[in-house]
């Protein structure tokens, strides 16, 4: 037999999360699906970056951010797949039917795109070899910045992201080198000054073009660049090996005929809906970096507000006479018994030891 979901959410990110949130504050029986085995969504590009305006949370680093919107993503145990990705959408019936990478089939009367940009993926150095080195120091993104406390460290990556990490690490790296295959950084000039001004070494018309093992462990100690233009060649032993060569994305989620939401003239991608996140196929709703729409922001707090509305917008497509609103939390009796255990704790916690 089918096991029927209200509402099916793709993608994990904040606008995903938030939407299961108030799904189940909404009774709805939800399921999330993410093709990555975590959640979080892109915020996993930026975990040690300050995040500064989302309403009501001061300068909170990402990975923080990520735990917060999981615990509450998760209040009302909706079902999660991770490392499964949804290829095609159709609908049989009043039903939707979402088709996995492995051909599996997920049945929901309603569907919440939220897909952000795509399935992003860091472009990886393209030398055999390289992916051993991800368990060491061999990194995509910066996890923790502690890692590279008085550390040397190489950058490859002449981009804002790739420089803007130049520099924070300035303060905390013992050594930087940054190499970039093209003339001149395209980062911010300010960014770039700061370095210059640090006498950062900046390696253009460079690239790696081997990583040397330790003879002991399996990390790099050294690390191989060439000048594109001279073709000689120069030897780095940085600590730890930071590549950002940007990221590729997969936006190749698809649609049967008559349900293709409509979408942007500019890009062709960002799904186009009315400011209740309502997308030209009726029971199918976009959020958060995913859609468009008069007004909309793309913006983690603008994807909470696409998440209230899709959900309720979906609320009453199942159930006509429902609400159009959620009960504030304050006063929502979901939360009465969860409240008392908070307050207890709280209790038990002023008690002198
Ligand atoms: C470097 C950087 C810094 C930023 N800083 C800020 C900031 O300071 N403040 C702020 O408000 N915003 C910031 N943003 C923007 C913010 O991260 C986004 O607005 C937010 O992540 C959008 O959330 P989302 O859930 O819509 O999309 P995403 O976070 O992109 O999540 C989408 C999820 O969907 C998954 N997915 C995609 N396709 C499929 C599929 N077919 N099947 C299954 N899963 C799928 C993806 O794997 C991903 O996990 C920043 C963005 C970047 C890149």
């Amino acid at each position: 037999m089918k096991d029927v979901y209200d509402v099916t959410i793709i993608g994990g990110g904040p606008s995903g999360l938030y939407s299961a949130f108030y799904a189940g504050l909404r009774d709805l029986k939800t399921k999330l699906i993410e093709f990555q085995p975590h959640l979080g969504g892109k915020v996993h590009i930026y975990p040690e970056k300050f995040i500064w305006d989302v309403g009501g949370l001061p300068a909170t680093p990402g990975h923080q951010l990520i735990e917060n919107l999981v615990k509450q993503g998760l209040t009302f145990h909706p079902t999660v797949l991770l490392n499964t990705k949804v290829e095609h959408i159709s609908k049989q019936d009043d039903c939707y039917v979402l088709t996995t990478q492995t051909g599996e089939l997920h049945y929901s009367k309603t569907v919440i795109v939220a897909v952000g940009g795509g399935i992003i993926k860091p472009m990886k150095l393209e030398l055999e070899g390289a992916e051993k080195f991800e368990m060491s120091n061999l990194h995509y993104t910066v996890r923790g910045i502690q890692r590279f406390q008085d550390k040397r460290v190489l950058i490859s990556g002449g981009g804002n992201a790739a420089i803007d990490w130049a520099c924070d690490l300035l303060e905390v790296a013992a050594h930087i080198t940054v190499v970039y295959r093209g003339e001149e950084l395209p980062a911010h000039e300010a960014h770039v000054k700061k370095l210059k001004d640090h006498g950062v070494p900046i390696y253009t018309h460079s690239q790696i073009k081997a990583l040397v093992a330790h003879p002991n462990r399996s990390e790099i100690a050294e690390v191989v660049v060439e000048n594109q233009q001279t073709q000689s060649l120069m030897t780095v032993q940085p600590d730890e090996v930071l590549i950002n060569h940007g990221y590729n994305r997969d936006h190749s989620l698809s649609y049967d005929q008559d349900i293709e939401p409509e979408r942007d003239e500019a890009y062709n991608y960002y799904i186009m809906t009315n400011p209740k996140c309502e997308s030209s196929a009726p029971g199918l709703y976009a959020v958060g970096d995913a859609v468009e729409y008069n007004g909309k922001v793309h913006l983690i707090a603008g994807a909470f507000q696409d998440a209230v509305n899709a959900v309720n917008s979906a609320k009453r497509y199942i159930e006509p006479e429902a609400l159009e609103y959620g009960m504030v939390s304050s006063h929502n009796e979901h939360f009465k018994a969860k409240n008392k255990e908070l307050i207890k704790q709280a209790l038990k916690d002023k008690q002198p030891q």
